[in-house]
C-alpha cells in the first residue's frame, strides 16, 4: 500500500486596527457591520491572507507577500477572497489539492463566534474543501490583548492530485 503524497504548511497574519479611516472590517469575506476596520494594502483580511500562506508554505511557492506585493497598486484594496482564489489555482497548477485547513483567529474584540459559521462556510465554498475557524482571545495580554490589531493562524493539508 502507497501512502498518498502529502504536504503540510502554516500561515500567519496580522493587521493592526484603523484609528484614522472608516475602513470595514471583513474577515474571510464575511463584512463585521459597525466593527472597526483593519489598516492594509489590500482589504486587510487576516483570515483569508492566513489560509493563502498556509496554502502556498504547504505547496512550497513562498509567502504570500511575493506573489501580491503590498506595494502593487493592483492589489490596493483587493478584495483578498479573489487573492485566495488565485492562490488556489497556484496550488493546483503545482498538482496538489487542499484536505482541509483550520483557522484560529486571535482577537479582543469583537467577539468572533456568531460569524465563525459564515466564516467557514464562504472559505469552504471558495476553496472547495473544509475550512475550520475558531477564535481564542488573547486575555487582555500584549498589542492584541489591547485591542490594536487581529492575528491568524492557519493549517492546510494539501495532497498530491492523482486525478
Ligand atoms: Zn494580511
Amino acid at each position: 500500500m502507497s501512502f498518498p503524497q502529502l504536504r503540510i504548511g502554516l500561515g500567519l497574519d496580522v493587521h493592526p486596527f484603523s484609528s484614522v479611516e472608516q475602513r470595514p472590517l471583513v474577515l474571510a469575506g464575511v463584512h463585521l457591520e459597525g466593527e472597526r476596520g483593519l489598516v492594509g494594502h489590500s482589504d486587510a483580511d487576516v483570515v483569508a491572507h492566513a489560509v493563502a500562506d498556509a496554502l502556498l508554505g504547504a505547496a512550497g511557492l513562498g509567502d504570500l507577500g511575493r506573489h501580491f506585493p503590498d506595494d502593487s497598486p493592483q492589489h490596493l484594496g483587493a478584495d483578498s477572497l479573489a487573492i485566495l482564489a488565485s492562490v488556489k489555482e497556484m496550488v493546483e497548477a503545482k498538482g496538489w489539492r487542499l484536505v482541509n485547513a483550520d483557522c484560529t483567529v486571535v482577537a479582543q474584540t469583537p467577539r468572533l463566534s456568531p460569524y465563525l459559521d459564515a466564516m467557514s462556510a464562504n472559505l469552504s465554498t471558495l476553496i472547495g474543501a473544509p475550512i475550520s475557524l475558531k477564535a481564542a482571545s488573547p486575555e487582555l495580554l500584549g498589542a492584541l490583548g489591547r485591542s490594536e490589531g487581529i492575528a491568524c493562524m492557519a493549517v492546510a493539508l494539501l495532497v498530491a492530485d492523482e486525478r
